[in-house]
């Protein structure tokens, strides 16, 4: 069975030319960049080169960009490095942050958006929702403005001026899975927690170097693929219209607000959004829902709760978000196949 992958926002396939600088790293570029032979210095070479190519892409100064191997990671490292010199006072978080972002945040004092920036310090902000794709600004003028953009990398044009650092995932774009850049503005009172020589010592073990080098090729790709993305939303638009036109208890979440080109967030009130996908799935469709699994237990989406739905229309949420150049009959055949479930 032919099959059609609506997931992006989970992952994206990595590009070709990702495929084949990976591939040829791995055969012979394998030195470690911090050793003094020749070998190693090669390595170096091409990771200063990929770090200077990912910051251009970035707008950024290639010293600023710290390696990790997720932007999960990458969040882990930042928020715990901060904690020492932000001392007690709390960050003011969006609650439909990614887990990734909460988790760090456990033992922190949280202020939730909107409550009052007054005296918190930093600011905790996703430059787009992962499952719903609404887009938002970064609030304020506070301490330490952190943005999660590992959603909105590639999808839309991202920002550096309204933060001080932000995070990005190489797997979103068409790169490698297990890479990630950490950007932080310089002066930002940030320290170690993961020691080690590389990176600055700033995030010590070896580098990935194939990993980097896939990475930068997908960076190269960029402008490409932000071209691609925003060329989805007419197709998201119709196909979101279609839905809404099969039941009045149908909605799409966002409609209305700026949001990635890529995603439709379906509220099918009266179905299980967990039922709906695996249905779709035997069909040949890869689609997601609005909840998380947690150790076997599929829980609401606390995203979702967080705009106000209720637990059970949490439920009810199904996720599709587009890869560039999606096809149109591609997507014609999915609304084809949700209606016949949905009808059922
Ligand atoms: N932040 C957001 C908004 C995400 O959507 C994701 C991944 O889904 C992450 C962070 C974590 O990214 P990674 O898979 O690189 O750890």
């Amino acid at each position: 069975m032919e099959r059609h992958y609506f997931d992006a926002n989970a992952t994206a396939p990595p590009l070709p030319t990702v495929v084949d600088a990976v591939a040829r790293a791995m055969a012979e570029t394998w030195g470690n960049p911090t050793s003094t032979h020749r070998e190693g210095q090669r390595a170096r070479h091409l990771l200063e080169e990929a770090r200077r190519s990912v910051a251009a892409g970035l707008g950024a100064a290639p010293a600023e960009l710290v390696f990790c191997a997720s932007a999960t990671e990458a969040l882990h490292l930042l928020l715990r490095g901060l904690r020492p010199a932000l001392g007690d006072r709390p960050a003011l978080v969006f609650p439909g942050e990614h887990s990734a972002c909460l988790n760090p945040l456990a033992d922190w004092a949280v202020r939730w958006m909107p409550d009052d920036p007054e005296g918190c310090a930093t600011v905790v902000q996703m430059a787009a929702s992962n499952e719903t794709g609404i887009l938002y600004a970064m609030p304020g003028h506070l301490a330490v403005r952190i943005k999660d953009a590992a959603q909105a990398w590639g999808k839309v044009p991202v920002d550096l001026a309204d933060c001080d650092a932000a995070v990005f995932s190489g797997h979103k774009i068409g790169g490698p899975r297990g890479v990630a850049v950490l950007w932080m503005r310089p002066g930002l009172p940030w320290t170690a927690v993961m020691e080690g020589p590389q990176e600055r010592r700033r995030r010590g073990g070896t580098e990935d170097l194939p990993a980097i080098l896939g990475l930068a090729e997908a960076v190269a790709e960029l402008p490409a693929r932000l071209a691609r993305n925003a060329a989805l939303a007419p197709l998201r638009d119709a196909l979101e219209a279609e839905v809404l036109s099969w039941s009045p208890d149908y909605e799409v979440i966002g409609r209305g607000l700026p949001r990635l080109p890529n995603t439709s967030s379906l509220l099918l009130r009266g179905h299980l959004g967990e039922s709906v996908q695996i249905a779709l799935d035997l069909a040949g469709f890869a689609v997601s829902t609005g909840s998380a699994c947690h150790s076997g237990s599929t829980k609401p989406s606390h995203a979702i709760m967080t705009l106000g739905y209720s637990e059970q229309e949490a439920r009810s949420v199904l996720r599709i978000s587009m890869l560039p150049g999606a096809a149109p009959e591609a997507v014609a055949a999915l609304g084809a196949a949700l209606k016949r479930i949905l009808d059922q």
